[in-house]
């Protein structure tokens, strides 16, 4: 090899696709709606891939990815490319590949989409591949080589990135009316020469290298999907007609993958040095190294928007050199998870603006790194400095270091986040206060965001209406929907949370150490993107944040009305967390701000307080044995918040999922009164799953399915609570929707609610209450 193929260089997997401006979405969105054609659609991915290859070259990256843009999904892009387009969408895509990939993405008025699903803990959502014994592929490389012939065309090396064969088989399903323990995997060999094809195509339009994408690997893998990996890398490694294969994984170590890679007769391996990945550094010293291998070292966090350590990423860098034939820089997944420019945030401190890094700032960052690890840390000397006095301006601020909420963390104690008296004498304590019915009705704590609430809102931050013009319409709201569940027979009320745009952004504006973007978007799924808020320093609550909106509707009705919030580890994961310290201690200051909430609450008089965690499955790490450590803290921080108050105060929570399996034992450690889940599609199969594990509380198994606009009949309602009768005694059980339902339109809501209370009533009364 010659000595300039050695020398470190800069890359990234993948990059945000939006645009400055969101100009994808509006384009994507623009087709849909029929104001933009395809042709124009086309024009502006290839403005905005064109733009993201000038800001990497300038930024100083050699190697650019190609492929990794998408219209909709690069999961659904590799599912294109491999031609396992699901029967009933063929006719779709064979008419017009456009519009089928978008039917494919979203379904039409007679035909479902994919199932869509988080990709591994990120919040992104990838399109699952729906697979079966009848599955045939076959090679579509046209988007994957014309975008490599678009970049080669400006001048760039580029390296086509694809979905690596074995994690797009393990993140696939059976697709509907196949036996659902097929194993799509079982389809390796069929899978394997289509492949060799697309490589092939790739090779023969100019590509030197290409990227397979096998996130998959750094989850714990059988003894047999290790063999797989084996049996893949062994074949696509002997191929004749290929390029230069860099075989990368990202969001953890690789474990036992990681010898598999090592002796695989590929040219690149790509690991992550960040977070848990850290521990490759270790293991790749144990299996000697990669030598003879491009190794990409993943120093940069390409899943958080802080900026990079060079100093300590350099000295891991030098670590690395020594165990690889050639080491290049890179993040340590793609770029897709971090909004695009931190520039763009002209309205942030300029201080705290200089510790962040956004996908921009990340890549001139490994290209620095790269820089410094080729030609010596003088020629970086100013770059290190300024990231030495960033780094230290953060240290030393007094955002991220409050001695008051310094002193508070350091001084709870485990009995802060336990409650006293225990479970039985606590329920009997609610039980008297509360004089519910038997199987008492709730919801879960949303009504309808109607076009009005939005436009409101709207108004308000476009200076259109006032403060007062904007709370005088959300408390009619909350009149109306107090006075609607009233007049339903509902037993246990809500406010309605017309106030609240998200049920994260609404507290992180109202706590200090939180901090909002104006151009922070990440994407989602398809066109939908989010800002998350970012934890940036010691969080405090310096007013009430929803005691006024509760006392309000307390105040229009005798019922008990349920205090609404959302819990610690959900605020964590629906955010940018601060890096400067373990995640568990940021989240114990969340939950001591949100004590505080829970505890004026109660003194508000509110007898039931619920405390919402949707996430505390999805941030489960990906590695079974990490995930005791967080569960442990997760489930203290959960205790912390709700743990102030009296035993006649009675604490909610309430999850969307149904499967726990993992987690079932941290559902009990919650300590909560009462839980509300989703069970309605399952037929209560979670009721019966916390029966079995002998879960002791209260539960609201939800009797509504409300991901759909269908009405549930009270007969359906009914039966669905006899099965969780069957499980659950009624002393203990609870009569809710699955979820909030602040998507759904007010018709079916009333509609619903009607029912599910006639159903409530029907089955009291055959229990002879
Ligand atoms: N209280 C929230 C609501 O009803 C809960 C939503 C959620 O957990 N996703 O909207
Ligand atoms: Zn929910």
């Amino acid at each position: 090899m010659s000595p300039s193929s050695t020398t470190p260089q800069a890359t990234v997997y993948g990059y945000p696709r939006q645009g400055a401006d969101r100009e994808l979405k509006k384009a994507v969105e623009g087709y849909w709606a029929g104001r933009v054609d395809a042709a124009a659609l086309h024009a502006t991915a290839a403005v905005l891939r064109r733009a993201n290859w000038r800001q990497l070259a300038d930024a100083g990256i050699t190697e650019v990815p190609t492929g990794d843009f998408s219209l909709y999904d690069h999961v659904l892009d590799t599912t294109v490319a491999v031609g396992a387009i699901p029967a009933r969408h063929r006719a779709a895509v064979d008419t017009d590949p456009l519009d089928g990939y978008f039917a494919m993405a979203r379904g039409t008025q007679d035909v479902a989409p994919l199932e869509m699903t988080k990709w591994f803990d990120t919040n992104y959502h990838y399109l699952v591949p729906e697979l079966g014994p009848d599955t045939v592929f076959a090679a579509n490389s046209a988007k994957p080589v014309s975008e490599l012939r678009e970049a080669l065309g400006l001048g760039h090396r580029p390296r086509p990135v694809l979905v690596g064969p074995l994690t797009y088989l393990l993140l696939a399903k059976p697709a509907p009316g196949v036996a659902a323990d097929f194993r799509p995997v079982t389809l390796l060999d069929r899978l394997l020469p289509v492949y060799a094809e697309l490589l092939a195509d790739l090779r023969a339009a100019g590509a030197d290298w290409v990227q397979l994408d096998e996130p998959a690997l750094v989850q714990d893998r059988t003894p047999a999907e290790l063999n797989a990996a084996t049996r893949v890398y062994r074949e696509l490694g002997a191929l004749t007609d290929r390029p230069q294969l860099l075989v990368t994984s990202y969001f953890d170590r690789l474990g036992e993958a990681l010898p598999v890679l090592a002796k695989a007769p590929i040219e690149g391996i790509g690991l992550d040095f960040t977070g848990p990945g850290a521990a490759n550094l270790d293991d790749l010293a144990a299996v000697g190294g990669v030598p003879g291998k491009r190794l990409v070292a993943g120093v940069v966090d390409g899943r958080n928007i802080w900026i990079n350590n060079l100093e300590k990423s350099l000295a891991t860098l030098g670590t690395l050199l020594g165990l690889a034939d050639r080491v290049d820089v890179a993040p340590s997944c793609s770029l897709l998870h971090v909004p695009l420019d931190a520039d763009l945030e002209r309205d942030l401190d300029p201080q705290v603006a200089r510790w962040l890094a956004f996908a921009r700032q990340k890549s001139t960052e490994v290209a620095t790194l790269a820089r410094g690890l080729a030609h010596g840390t003088d020629t970086i000397a100013a770059q290190l400095a300024a990231n030495r006095a960033d780094l230290a301006s953060r240290a030393g601020s007094a955002l991220t270091r409050d001695p008051a909420v310094r002193a508070r963390v350091a001084a709870t104690a485990p009995e802060d986040a336990r409650r006293a008296p225990a479970y039985p004498e606590r329920a009997e304590a609610q039980r008297a206060r509360l004089g519910l019915p038997l199987l008492p009705t709730t919801t879960i704590g949303s009504f309808p965001q109607t076009t009005e609430l939005r436009t409101a809102r709207a108004d308000l931050r476009a200076g259109r209406i006032d403060d007062g013009t904007y709370r005088d319409r959300m408390r009619a709201e909350v009149r109306e929907v107090i006075a609607y569940q009233e007049k339903a027979g509902l037993d246990v009320l809500v406010h309605g949370e017309p106030e609240r745009n998200d049920m994260v952004q609404y507290f992180a504006e109202q706590l200090t150490g939180y901090l909002a973007t104006r151009h922070g978007w990440v994407q989602s799924y398809g066109t939908r993107y989010v800002r998350p808020p970012v934890l940036a320093g010691d969080i405090s609550r310096p007013h009430p944040m929803t005691v006024d909106w509760y006392r309000y509707a307390a105040d229009l009705t005798d019922r008990p009305v349920k205090g609404m919030l959302t819990g610690p580890v959900t605020m964590l994961a629906w955010s940018f967390v601060r890096d400067d310290q373990p995640t568990g201690d940021t989240a114990r200051q969340v939950a001591l701000a949100l004590r505080d909430e829970v505890t004026d609450l109660e003194a508000a008089g509110a007898a039931v307080i619920q405390v919402d965690e949707p996430a505390l499955r999805e941030t489960l790490p990906l590695r079974s044995a990490d995930r005791a450590a967080y569960l442990e803290w997760a489930t203290e921080s959960f205790r912390l918040s709700t743990s102030g108050v009296r035993a006649d105060t009675q604490i909610h929570t309430h999850m969307c999922y149904a499967e726990f399996g993992a987690i079932m034992t941290a559902i009990d450690e919650l300590d909560a009164d009462v839980i509300s889940l989703e069970a309605a599609r399952s037929h209560m199969e979670v009721a019966h799953e916390l029966a079995g594990a002998g879960y002791p509380r209260e539960v609201g198994p939800g009797v509504y399915d409300i991901h759909s606009p269908r009405v549930p009949s009270t007969e359906e309602a009914a039966s669905l609570l006899r099965a969780g009768l069957a499980a659950i005694p009624a002393e203990r059980l609870w009569v809710n929707p699955d979820c909030g339902l602040k998507t759904r339109g007010w018709t079916e809501t009333r509609a619903s609610l009607e029912h599910l209370v006639e159903a409530a009533r029907l089955v009291r009364a055959e229990l002879g209450g």
